[in-house]
């Protein structure tokens, strides 16, 4: 299957509330970044699993200077990487008020193009 084809399926489950990842049946291997093989065995056979959503910023940043113009009425706002309980780290939006090795909580939300992008914040207790 082509990554194009891969990446259409991957918005297809944010825009129904899931955060998806790839998984090797062949070295159980997890995967957050999408792609059409697992580059631990080689399998080509990768099907998709749903994330609970829950794990912990294990790196963070605050961007003040808007890379797009569509971006400037959003600054500052955090991006952050998250390790997830399934092991894979995901990257996406977080609460100005994160920091490393907090748990956090993620959900899909609406980008500025349309696009489905992650959003983290602290996790319910
Ligand atoms: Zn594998």
């Amino acid at each position: 299957m082509s990554v194009i084809s891969l990446e259409r399926t991957y918005q297809q489950y944010l825009e129904m509330s899931q955060i998806p990842f790839l998984h090797c049946s062949a070295c159980q291997g997890n995967h957050g970044f999408v792609r059409n093989f697992c580059d631990v065995c080689g399998a080509a056979d990768l099907e998709w699993k749903i994330a609970s959503g829950r794990g912990r910023i294990q790196a963070i940043t605050v961007i003040h200077r808007a890379p797009l113009a569509e971006l400037k009425s959003t600054v500052p706002y955090a991006i952050a990487i998250v390790r997830l309980e399934e092991g894979i780290a995901v990257m996406g939006r977080a609460d100005l008020a994160l920091a490393l090795g907090d748990a956090v909580s993620g959900r899909p939300v609406e980008h500025y193009d349309g696009t489905q992008i992650l959003y983290f914040d602290k996790q319910e207790k």
